[in-house]
């Protein structure tokens, strides 16, 4: 660090750094509705709407690979041509992958709109059991990052029957 070049921060910097952060929470149109999401979405598993979403999915897994929350991982062991050597090796995994829900005989999550269903409800509800909070920070970046436009927050609302908006005011 003493080869970093600095000096010690102003109130003008903590001044800029407080106003930057509100313009950028000012600039924020998308809104997600989350009184009661957890509890709805679990109401929702045989909803027509998980049919609609997975038609339009490709599967891609474009998503969890950008979401910071996204953690799954899948296991494998790789052994040398020679045969001398083996590696179990971790790498990234994605719900939307066939493999990763895979159990003797099939995978469980065998469709498109079973994964998207899995995926959406985990973030958004089944985080809450298992950690005590949402799964999702409400950064943006599967929507992002989806190439056919899939929008999380559009699909919540939309199953709570708040509507298919895309952007709502604040
Ligand atoms: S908006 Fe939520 S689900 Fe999407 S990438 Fe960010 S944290 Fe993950
Ligand atoms: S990025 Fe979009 S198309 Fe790809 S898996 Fe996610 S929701 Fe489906």
């Amino acid at each position: 660090m003493e080869a970093v070049d600095s000096r010690p921060v102003t109130q003008g910097d903590l001044d800029w750094a407080e106003a930057s952060t509100a313009d950028a929470a000012a600039r924020m149109g998308l809104r997600l509705h989350t009184e009661g999401l957890p509890g709805a979405l679990m109401a929702t598993l045989d909803s027509q709407r998980w049919c609609e979403v997975g038609s339009r999915c490709l599967s891609c897994g474009n998503c969890t690979m950008v979401c910071p929350t996204c953690f799954c991982s899948s296991v494998h062991d790789e052994s040398s041509l020679s045969g001398s050597t083996v590696s179990r090796v971790q790498r990234w995994d994605s719900c939307f992958s066939l493999d990763h829900s895979y159990i003797h005989g099939g995978s469980v999550r065998s469709g498109t709109s079973d994964r998207y269903r899995q995926w959406l409800t985990h973030k958004l509800s089944t985080w809450w059991g298992q950690f005590g909070e949402s799964g999702c920070v409400g950064c943006g970046r599967c929507i992002s990052w989806c190439p056919v436009g899939i929008d999380l927050v559009e699909e919540a609302n939309a199953l709570l029957g708040r509507g298919a908006r895309r952007r709502e005011a604040t």
